[in-house]
């Protein structure tokens, strides 16, 4: 299957902000993946997961590497949560601390329908949480606290006034008058 990859939907895109509904059975999810899986590849290793929505299909699937999630479901948390800075391909330069489980129970299906219950830990437990957001019309700006909001805010504003990820440079950003973000 030739498969072309799929452009990345930015912040403010509404399809970040809606809940995806549930994969039937008859729906080409494997069209769905290949695509998913050539837009992430094409990130170069920017991505280490994509949601669908964030290529506009508001469908409950994302994949994390090689491995496709649908319909996925957070069965149980476990210990405490903890505190890492994350970003996404949504938001180019944006990172901020969100808290997650560390240790989950999660039930998805694979591409072929196989359904799987797992124990994800650390990283895995990590990503899932952050594509299952995705999932649910939810952004890592939404965890931030009062301080990585306010650095994440006038980047927000900039990307809603159409800048694109590549001219989004810390330059860009200090002309515009906008609050110096973490460098990396
Ligand atoms: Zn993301």
């Amino acid at each position: 299957m030739k498969v072309k990859q799929l452009p990345i939907h930015l912040f403010p895109s509404k399809s970040l902000t809606k809940r995806c509904t549930q994969v039937k059975r008859d729906y080409a999810v494997l069209e769905l993946v290949a695509k998913l899986r050539k837009t992430l590849k094409e990130t170069k290793g920017k991505g280490l997961g994509i949601a669908a929505c964030q290529v506009g299909i508001l469908k409950r699937v994302f994949i994390h590497g090689d491995k496709v999630f649908i319909n996925p479901v957070l069965m149980q948390k476990k210990g405490a949560e903890r505190r890492g800075y994350e970003s996404c391909l949504s938001l180019p330069n944006i990172e901020g601390r969100v808290n997650r489980h560390q240790k989950i129970v999660v039930e998805y299906y694979d591409e072929n329908w196989d359904k799987h219950v797992e124990k994800l830990r650390k990283f895995d437990a990590i990503i899932f949480q952050h594509e299952l957001d995705h999932l649910n019309g939810k952004i890592i700006t939404q965890h931030f606290d009062k301080k990585d909001s306010d650095i994440a805010r006038s980047l927000m504003q900039l990307l809603s006034d159409g800048h694109t990820p590549l001219d989004l440079t810390y330059d860009t950003c200090y002309q515009h008058g906008g609050t110096i973000f973490k460098s990396k």
